[in-house]
């Protein structure tokens, strides 16, 4: 049995250790610094140094990390020892304030979007102490920011910072308006639920595509995927149950507030969801869950794949972002509340989060745009590309009466009452119908469903606190300068849900009338990642960024330029991947296979030219065409690799060509390989099934 509470956090150097161990005013002085954000004494951090490497001694470490999170989406770290050479020539272990607070690294390795090119290669790490310290195998690691000599960032810890502080700052002027002059934070919280796949790691082992690429490239469908619906709450299997306790206990020791497991709908598919926390916590945390949901299911003979679409025809893997704003003083901002004059103030944040989902269905489009995630979105399996929110009957309702009242101006406080207690208590069930909407109102939260399961999730909440941070600047300039605060709030709450109720859908995102349907709205569909990250760039993107101090103009241009590449990175190792199975082991079983086949014909017409060989021959044809084909597309797709070097020089064409030409000349190719393993036997195929892997599990 495990003692929960008594491991809970046993590994992190939180709250309740800072107390136990730091001096009253140093604890005070750093908890100003978590809280608040001030900047923190160099004396103050030679004490926390001190008192970490203590603590971390005594949990057996012998190391320190500046743990970071560059932009290849998963972290980083370089792990120094605190050995330190004394004058005797015997050494002790030392940890100073100033390698707590900064450490050094080579930013050249990286990806930088072309930043490094024209500055020096050093980067740095900064200790973000508004993330606990904790240990692991031996060292003690220290979440840090990742930025060059000059000052860019270069990771996706810093922005995520600064737009939380953004958002603070403008709904706190927002409360002021309400007289909430007690409240002096606003923190961004998240619940990420994490979807992920588990299948034995010998099935795994035998596959190239899922080593190197994370997904199958090749595979027909099993004779049974999720047709019956049977896995989805199913009762968890033994092996799989064994993983998710030794998962949680690890992830409890790590502090993380793991809570709600069970089957997805794929067979082998599971989810875990968090408690939520802060978002950069959050974050931090999913990458901790992410990796040791990896560690831990090797351990246990299984691998934990979190490609988006690790099979196709069965649903890939996602992540949803549950999202909300709270004060300081305990207040969830987006709890509607049951006393009028409160929900002008909830009135008035939904609004504002309509405004800037309707406003920057780019920029959240574009913070899920990946490789993997382009297989996913608008498949009918996880919410469109194209961006819209659901309210839920009863707050549209609201919405509608707000809207649809002429006399809400005059009459305001009437009519808004009668609108308002019609408006019952959001219980989840009746709010989290709909599972195709990817921006749903949850009750209390919003839940940013289009997240794909193996990024990180800063990326999608940094988007989202500064689009809502920028609306509800605009909110505040408005409102602080009104001359009737109450009148002024209600006719903007009233002209902002009309101005962007288009973006309200509570229908089926899954229906092709949708798709006409949001066109007709003027609702953006960005169907793949090329075709969304181009307005990365656009000229109210970099000025959106610029003003509310997330990103310069080149920080913009270097992610752009990040995510592009990467883009085109995937789906060319996934090309080559793809070549290297068809020649290695395709062609040559294939070719064995037909062979044989030509064999036992010979051999049986050489008993008697009466025997029959009808079926054998059937098959041989069908085979050996299939096989030309085979081989044909191959070298396609080799010859459509080999050009892709002559777009290097933009990471848009280049992209765009990937997209266009690599990618179909895959999908080409892997149709054939897919009926001829389907026409196969099974002795002579090179790789497990998709029955093989997705049931391997028991
Ligand atoms: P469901 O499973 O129906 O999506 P849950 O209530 O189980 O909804 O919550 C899912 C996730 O949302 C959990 O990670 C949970 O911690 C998180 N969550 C709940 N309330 C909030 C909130 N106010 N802000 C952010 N996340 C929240
Ligand atoms: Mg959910």
């Amino acid at each position: 049995m495990i003692d929960v509470p008594s491991i809970f956090g046993i590994d992190v150097f939180n709250e309740q250790v800072m107390k136990e161990r730091l001096p009253k005013d140093t604890y005070e002085a750093l908890k100003a610094t978590i809280v608040n954000g001030e900047s923190l004494d160099i004396n103050v951090a030679n004490i926390v140094a001190e008192a970490m490497k203590e603590w971390a001694i005594e949990k057996g470490c012998t190391h320190y990390t500046h743990w970071f999170q560059p932009m290849t989406g998963i972290t980083a770290e370089k792990h120094d020892s605190f050995l330190t050479p004394d004058k005797d020539g015997k050494v002790i272990m030392e940890f100073s304030g100033k390698a707590l607070a900064k450490g050094e690294s080579d930013a050249s390795s990286f990806p930088n979007g072309g930043i490094r090119a024209t500055f020096e290669a050093r980067g740095y790490t900064a200790w973000d102490p508004t993330s606990y310290a904790f240990v692991k195998d031996s060292s003690l690691y220290i979440p840090t920011a990742f930025m060059s000599y000059t000052g860019e960032v270069l990771d996706k810890k810093t922005p995520l910072l600064r737009s939380m502080d953004a958002v603070s700052t403008q709904a706190l002027r927002i409360l002021k308006l309400f007289g909430k002059n007690d409240v002096t934070r606003v923190t961004a919280n998240v619940g990420a639920e994490q979807e992920y796949f588990l299948i034995d790691r010998k099935m795994y082992d035998k596959r190239k595509d899922l080593k190197y690429t994370g997904r199958t490239l090749f595979g027909a469908r099993a004779t049974k995927g999720q047709e019956l619906e049977d896995h989805y709450f199913g009762a968890i299997k033994n092996r799989v149950s064994a993983f998710m306790k030794e998962l949680d206990e690890q992830l409890w020791k790590l502090g993380i507030y793991s809570k709600t497991k069970h089957n997805e709908v794929a067979p082998s598919q599971h989810e875990l969801a968090p408690v939520f926390t802060t978002t950069n916590i959050a974050t931090d945390q999913n990458q901790l869950t992410m990796e040791t949901m990896k560690t831990i299911a090797r351990k246990h003979g299984m691998s934990c794949l979190l490609h988006e679409k690790p099979f196709a025809d069965v649903n890939g893997s996602g992540k949803h972002n549950n999202w909300s704003l709270s004060t300081n003083t305990g207040e969830n901002l987006l709890k509607p509340g049951k006393k009028p004059e409160e929900n002008i103030q909830f009135l008035l944040f939904l609004a504002a989060v309509i405004k800037a989902v309707d406003e920057h269905q780019d920029l959240l489009r574009i913070s899920v745009a990946t490789a993997g995630n382009d297989h996913r979105l608008g498949s009918s399996e996880a919410p469109p590309a194209i961006i819209s929110m659901y309210l839920g009957d009863d707050l549209e309702a609201v919405v509608d009466a707000i809207i649809n009242n002429e006399e809400y101006e005059s009459h305001g406080r009437v009519l808004m009452r009668t609108g308002v207690e019609s408006m019952p208590d959001f219980k989840k069930d009746n709010s989290d119908r709909n599972r195709t909407s990817p921006f749903a109102f949850t009750g209390n939260k919003f839940e940013f469903r289009s997240l794909g399961s193996s990024i990180s999730i800063s990326c999608p909440n940094i988007m989202l606190n500064t689009i809502v941070a920028d609306v509800l600047s605009q909110f505040a300039d408005t409102l602080e300068n009104a001359e009737n605060f109450e009148s002024a709030c209600r006719r903007l709450i009233k002209h902002t849900f009309k101005e962007h109720k288009r973006i309200i859908f509570n229908g089926d995102g899954y229906t092709d009338e949708w798709v006409e349907e949001a066109k007709r709205r003027g609702l953006l569909n960005l169907k793949n990642t090329p075709e969304a990250l181009k307005h990365f760039i656009d000229k109210r993107n970099i000025e959106l960024f610029e003003r509310n101090h997330i990103y310069g103009e080149t920080e913009v241009r270097a992610r752009y330029e990040i995510l592009l590449e990467n883009y085109s990175k995937v789906i060319a190792i996934e090309a080559q991947t793809m070549i290297n199975m068809a020649k290695k082991d395709i062609f040559p079983a294939v070719s064995k296979f037909t062979g044989e086949l030509a064999q036992t014909i010979v051999n049986k017409k050489a008993v008697s030219e009466f025997i029959k060989t009808d079926a054998e021959e059937k098959l041989l044809k069908e085979m050996s065409e299939l096989l030309c084909k085979f081989a044909n597309l191959t070298d396609e797709l080799e010859e459509k690799l080999a050009i892709a070097k002559n777009y290097k020089s933009n990471p848009l064409t280049l992209a765009e060509y990937y997209r266009d030409y690599v990618l179909s000349a895959m999908n080409k190719l892997r149709a054939v390989g897919d009926k001829m393993e389907t026409d196969m036997s099974t002795e002579y195929w090179p790789y497990p099934s998709y029955g093989d892997m997705l049931y391997s599990v028991q």
